[in-house]
């Protein structure tokens, strides 16, 4: 069952608690293991899709046709697929989000626009009714998206409104009767749109509050076969090309209240909620992909010859495989571990599935240029795999919340309860003697943290250096914080070179700690350091590149050049051009 929601409130989450300067063990140790029953069902769930995508999906075609074959859809449809993660009692498999991300991840191996089909379906379509149905909702919908009948999309986006999505125009008019609302607007790039049976659609709805009319976003579930509903053409897309990505209208469209999901004003949280879960399976596709392609380009490195030598004996591209190796093992980490922190339920898992998008889909792309180079000239033909990787991973930068947003969103949440402490101080210093408790229980954090870091007591002996790394980093982030946070105030709601720096640097911890808890997990399970070296080399050569990242990027907060970098930037905006005259210029 993957229906938990966040809880931020009575659960702070690993992220927001390192802002603080604190690092909750309990979220990140031990390392999550399948249980027997759940490998088994993973086995039987991995060996059917396997079987069937090698007799059936040919990728390389689908991106020249710019289509998926019926075949290919009606196959999903029957291994099962497209309920994979929708409770039993609704028709579907029931999977956890551990395997049903793991799951997501191996349907981007085969292709990564059966990876958008597959999402866009489960992972955000028709996951709204899961989470947040009515019990007759669930019923009435589900089984038809377990089973396939009906393919489920996500409609949020329009042209004025991508990032911003609450500046939202598509309106929901309650009818005079009250029995449904009418539906105008038009939503852009939807996912799916060609085969949508059914849509979750976010739209404006009128209210009055203390006599001023105002809109609150709403969420409603829309039969894609309901008067007034209409579709654009296929876009033309530079990668996932056959996944079906179209503008939908909607005219007059009647929507029953009955289909309205959640309460009045609600939309934008559940947006949120849904677009916080489904990041988990991007990042895995990433994750698979990001291998997927490596072991391709291993395989070319020790087949390939130059100077006598297979090229994967050069250092240099050595070093390429190396990094991408510990990355990825750093990344498998952090999506398993929030997998599981989604199947725990009650914890706020936002950010953490927000890292894991941002650091997945950038390693993935890097890596499919990577595995691109080590191809040489092969690499940019299309006779082979690289360069359609390239094409197809580039979208994940862009779609579930672009990455600077999402890294402005790592960085504000984790500085608001650094913020509200800081506040709830300066109130407390008004009137400090009725407000002791406030200033000590403060003071007392701040003496904490001058003694020194947190410590990190899970892991093993082996890894106590990386484990020092990461504590410092904690540490020393929750002081650049609170540094930050006296000189600028709110005004740090502007600066986002700091708060790249800051989101960067939370990512790097986050990723860092579930490479410890992996490799600490690991070493248990083989009997010692010495027999589990691979782990171990992985986890350390990432925790110290990435905490020498962090450094860097924290040390940046007070030594920079932001403002020269701002004045170019601002220069090239005003006058439309980056170039200062050169010589050459005619
Ligand atoms: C192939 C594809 C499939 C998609 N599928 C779906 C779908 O199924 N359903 C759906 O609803 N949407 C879908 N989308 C839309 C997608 O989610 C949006 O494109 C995305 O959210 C960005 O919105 P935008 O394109 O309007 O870009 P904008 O929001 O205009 O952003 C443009 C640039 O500005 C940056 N930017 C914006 N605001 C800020 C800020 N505050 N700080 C810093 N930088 C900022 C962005 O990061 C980006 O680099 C899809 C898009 C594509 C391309």
């Amino acid at each position: 069952m993957t229906s938990h929601l966040a809880d931020p409130e009575h659960n702070p989450s690993f992220t927001r608690s390192v802002f603080l300067g604190e690092i909750r063990e309990e979220l990140v140790f031990p390392f999550p293991e399948l249980s027997q029953e759940e490998r088994e069902s993973l086995n039987a769930v991995l060996d059917s899709f396997r079987t069937w995508a090698a007799a059936t999906v040919d990728s390389a075609h689908m991106d020249r046709e710019g289509r998926f074959p019926d075949e290919v859809r009606k196959g999903m449809a029957e291994l099962g697929m497209m309920g994979l993660n929708i409770p039993e009692e609704y028709g579907g498999f029931g999977a956890s989000a551990v395997l049903f991300s793991r799951v997501f991840g191996e349907v981007g191996t085969v292709d990564g626009a059966l990876a958008v089909y597959f999402g866009a379906h489960q992972s955000i379509g028709c996951k709204g009714i899961t989470l947040f149905g009515t019990e007759e909702q669930k019923r009435r919908w589900l089984p038809q998206c377990a089973s396939g009948e009906r393919v489920a999309a996500f409609c949020l986006t329009e042209s004025g409104s991508g990032s911003d999505a609450q500046a939202m125009r598509a309106t929901a008019v309650p009818s005079a009767d009250g029995t449904h609302y009418v539906l105008d607007g038009e939503k852009i790039w939807i996912s799916n749109a060609g085969y949508a049976g059914v849509f979750t659609v976010f739209a404006k709805v009128p209210v009055e509050v203390e006599g001023k009319q105002k809109q609150r976003v709403t969420a409603f579930i829309v039969d894609a076969n309901a008067p007034g509903v209409s579709l654009g053409k296929v876009e033309e897309k530079m990668g996932i090309k056959a996944s079906d990505t179209r503008t939908v209208s909607f005219k007059d469209v009647r929507v029953p209240v009955v289909d309205r999901l959640g309460e009045v004003g609600g939309g934008f949280k559940i947006a949120l909620e849904i677009l916080n879960s489904g990041r988990l399976g991007l990042s895995a596709a990433s994750a698979r992909g990001t291998r997927k392609i490596l072991d391709l380009a291993l395989a070319y490195a020790k087949e390939r010859k130059q100077f006598g030598r297979p090229i994967g004996s050069f250092e240099i591209l050595q070093k390429k495989f190396a990094l991408a190796a510990a990355e990825c093992y750093a990344l498998d980490a952090a999506w398993i571990l929030c997998a599981s922190m989604v199947d725990r339920g009650g914890i706020d898992f936002s950010l953490e599935t927000a890292a894991c998008k941002v650091y997945g889909s950038e390693l993935a792309l890097r890596a499919a240029l990577e595995a691109q180079q080590v191809a040489g000239g092969l690499g940019y033909s299309k006779e082979y795999p690289y360069e359609q990787a390239v094409r197809d991973s580039r979208i994940m930068l862009i779609f579930e919340g672009t990455n600077e947003v999402l890294r402005a969103l790592v960085a504000l949440s984790g500085l608001q309860q650094p913020g509200e402490n800081l506040k709830e101080l300066g109130r407390a210093f008004k009137d400090p003697l009725r407000s002791l408790g406030a200033i000590g229980s403060y003071l007392g954090g701040k003496v904490k943290r001058q003694l020194g870091p947190c410590t990190l007591t899970h892991v093993h002996p082996a890894l106590k250096e990386e484990a020092e790394l990461v504590c410092k980093a904690v540490h020393d982030l929750s002081g650049a914080v609170e540094k930050l946070l006296m000189t600028h105030g709110k005004d740090v709601i502007e600066r986002q070179f700091h708060q790249e720096r800051l989101a960067n640097s939370a990512i790097d911890i986050y990723l860092s700690t579930a490479a410890l808890s992996r490799a600490t997990w690991a070493i248990g399970k083989a009997g010692g350091p010495e027999k589990a070296t691979a782990d171990v080399d992985n986890a350390r050569i990432f925790i110290t590149m990435a905490m020498r990242r962090t450094r860097r990027a924290l040390r940046a907060l007070e030594r920079n050049q932001d403002g020269r970098l701002k004045a170019i930037a601002e220069r090239a905006l005003e006058s439309g051009s980056l170039t200062v005259e050169t010589p050459t210029d005619a």
